[in-house]
């Protein structure tokens, strides 16, 4: 059977609730899925509910972005149960910087002659963490844009003219905090580091020696050949290499859980390798 790692519901920039999420992973045949929202756990407790109801095993997880010298990395951390802890006790900090950075963007893009109400775009999160895809729709539903990709391409992305960096975490840092909360630290879509593919071997093995527990070799916009060849990468590194759609719902289209673009498929054994790596990080 397959599983998927990596998910987002409205509980951060995804459109369907945690308990849809978990739903769709059900119906797509899945044993398993990770939920894995932005900088929180808020989606853990209802999607436990959907899951326990369905018979489908949750894995409890969050993406983070954290600090990375030549790009953007994101970091997936498993096995993270909601409540205190070292990783869970930052997570609120990492959310209320976003609101003063949603200002910021906002603030960027009315000079740009795109006004957007900051009021209008935590509406449109609905009450979740806001991320650049909720100011992305606003974009498109005023006419400024076509899609949210466009919106990331030619004015929200890293580089464009209304990109704010925000805070964030260094990667050893956040390695650490993951461990010490019981967490499996992973990379997440490591084509984000922008480093060529020749320079991931240095990156991911500086990585390991902090804790990293593996890398997402099985991403969907990845041709086959690179998924081997991050999964070979990981394997030499004695890190896992896990896989997950990255779905949104509607904030990302094309995406379907389960199966990404389509040919996307994780199977069992990856959660099995991540289950043996927890049970030891406990011993
Ligand atoms: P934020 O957390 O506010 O920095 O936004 C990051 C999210 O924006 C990512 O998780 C993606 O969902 C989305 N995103 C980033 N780059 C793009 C892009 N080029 N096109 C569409 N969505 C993107
Ligand atoms: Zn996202
Ligand atoms: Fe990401
Ligand atoms: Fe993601």
């Amino acid at each position: 059977m397959a599983v998927d790692l990596h998910l987002h519901s409205s509980v951060s920039d995804g459109t369907n609730s945690p308990g849809e999420v978990v739903r769709l992973a059900a119906d797509a045949g899945l044993s398993a899925l990770a939920l894995t929202d932005h900088d929180t756990l808020a989606g853990i407790p209802e999607a436990a509910a959907t899951a326990d109801r369905l018979g489908i095993r949750l894995v409890a997880g969050t993406e983070l972005s954290v600090n990375w010298p030549t790009g953007t990395m994101h970091m997936l951390v498993y096995f993270l149960s909601p409540g205190p802890g070292p990783l869970q006790d930052r997570l609120d900090g990492l959310v209320s910087a976003r609101t003063t950075r949603n200002h910021q963007i906002l603030e960027r893009l009315a000079d740009l002659g795109m006004v957007i109400e900051h009021d209008a775009v935590v509406a449109e999160a609905g009450g979740g963490v806001v991320g650049r895809p909720h100011i992305a729709a606003l974009m498109v539903e005023r006419g400024y844009v076509d899609t949210i990709a466009a919106a990331f391409d030619r004015w929200l992305g890293s580089g464009r003219p209304a990109y704010v960096p925000r805070r964030r975490l260094d990667a050893v840092e956040a390695i650490d905090l993951a461990r010490r909360s019981g967490g499996l630290p992973v990379i997440a879509h490591p084509h984000t580091l922008g480093a060529g593919a020749a320079d991931y071997g240095e990156a991911f093995a500086t990585l390991a020696a902090a804790g990293l527990a593996g890398i997402e070799a099985h991403y969907s916009e990845y041709a086959p050949e690179l998924r081997t060849h991050l999964a070979r990468l990981a394997s030499s590194l004695g890190l896992i290499a896990t896989g997950g759609s990255d779905y949104h719902g509607r904030y990302k289209p094309g995406l379907a859980v389960g199966v990404g673009l389509g040919d996307l498929c994780v199977t069992d054994d990856v959660l099995d390798a991540l289950d043996a790596a927890h049970r030891r990080g406990d011993a």
